[in-house]
């Protein structure tokens, strides 16, 4: 029997009973209770992105959140086009990845894993390249835990009139976000609206969606298609995930009662500011500057001359209830800790007692 742990991770996530028990039905997708629901989704997704849905419209993607990027670089490319990807982190670099799988036409404006981008270099940028028409970038790159100041980015790349693209899979509904200069916001079900994982969303400018036909370089990811579909009576194209579906229905419903995105934000900064407070005062350092720390994951560096074995620490701490996450950076030693989900200051809390317990533990060795 395996002991219950709660998720320390940036999706998926611990989601809550309510949000489980919603999946215990197995529902018909051609029926019309289904379509609605699909319909209500698309729509409460337009609420809390705050934008006008005579402009905009919410596309649900079966898959993780990676296949809507994906989906956003083959539908809204057409000839002539090109990007220009900002990149500081795994899912920047996963970008562009995907451009050159699909051999668009881009350039990289890259920074270290714990800088930002500066205003003043794209615009730069973008005037010695008249030819870029499309800047995208991560909003909340997991990789570090860093927030990225979309609105100076996405202002000068306006200026530019290219189309601004985010990947907010990390931090919708979790971090307040202005969608004025937002042309394509892109995120996933199973981050900060606490759902389950099996479906990506696209919340897009509708002009944007209609003038896309016949760009897509792939069926199943063609953005396009599965909005004229979905646009219709909320019929997925091929089969939905029935199940992931109910799981966010019920996870939206929630967010909802819990005040929404201010109220998600509040606490998931309560969780962040207690932690880093708990960890710093264990000896550990958070490796992104405190004025770029987002709310949702953080990274630690271990204490001055420690190495503890992660596979050693993490089962520890999964013993006892909770699951951390590995570093992702290839130049120094790390380990993550999220505080999305269903996690409270209280969880925080017994986490930083665990740690603690740990090196108590484990100082033993080198007396
Ligand atoms: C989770 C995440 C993604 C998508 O990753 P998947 O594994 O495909 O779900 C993309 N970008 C960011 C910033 C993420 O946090």
């Amino acid at each position: 029997m395996l002991t219950p742990y709660k998720l320390l991770t940036p999706g998926p996530l611990t989601v809550t009973d309510r949000v489980r028990q919603a999946m215990d039905f197995d529902y018909c997708t051609w029926d019309e209770d289904y379509k609605a629901v699909t319909q209500k989704i698309r729509h409460d997704l337009l609420q809390i992105a705050g934008v006008d849905p005579e402009r905009y419209t919410s596309i649900l993607l079966q898959g993780s959140g990676s296949y809507a990027v994906e989906a956003c670089l083959s539908t809204f490319s057409y000839p002539g086009s090109k990007f220009l990807i900002l990149s500081n982190g795994k899912y920047g670099e996963r970008m562009l990845q995907m451009a050159d799988y699909q051999h668009l036409d881009y350039e990289t404006y890259k920074v270290g894993y714990d800088e930002v981008h500066d205003p003043q270099v794209l615009d730069c940028l973008l005037d010695n390249n008249p030819d870029i028409s499309h800047v995208m970038m991560v909003h909340s790159e997991t990789t570090s835990g860093i927030l990225n100041p979309i609105a100076d980015i996405a202002q000068v790349a306006k200026a530019h009139d290219c189309f601004f693209f985010v990947d907010a899979m990390s931090s919708f509904g979790g971090v307040p976000i202005d969608m004025t200069p937002i042309d394509a916001l892109i995120t996933s079900a199973n981050k900060c609206i606490q759902g389950v994982p099996g479906f990506a969303i696209v919340i897009v400018r509708k002009d944007l969606i209609e003038a896309s036909k016949g760009n897509s370089s792939t069926l199943s990811l063609d953005l396009f298609d599965q909005y004229q579909e979905m646009a219709k009576d909320g019929k997925w194209r091929y089969t939905s995930p029935t199940h992931v579906v109910m799981a966010f229905n019920e996870a939206l419903k929630e967010f909802k009662e819990r005040g929404g995105v201010e109220a998600q934000h509040a606490r998931y900064q309560k969780n962040q500011e207690l932690l880093q407070e708990g960890m710093e005062a264990l000896g550990f350092t958070a490796y992104v500057p405190k004025e770029n720390q987002g709310p949702i994951i953080t990274t630690f560096l271990y204490p001055e001359g420690q190495t503890w074995d992660f596979q050693d620490m993490y089962h520890y701490i999964k013993e006892r209830g909770y699951v951390i996450y590995p570093g992702k950076l290839t130049d120094v030693d790390t380990f993550r800790i999220g505080n999305i989900g269903e996690i409270y200051p209280e969880d925080i809390e017994r986490v930083l007692d665990i740690f603690k317990a740990y090196m108590e533990e484990n100082n033993n060795d080198k007396n």
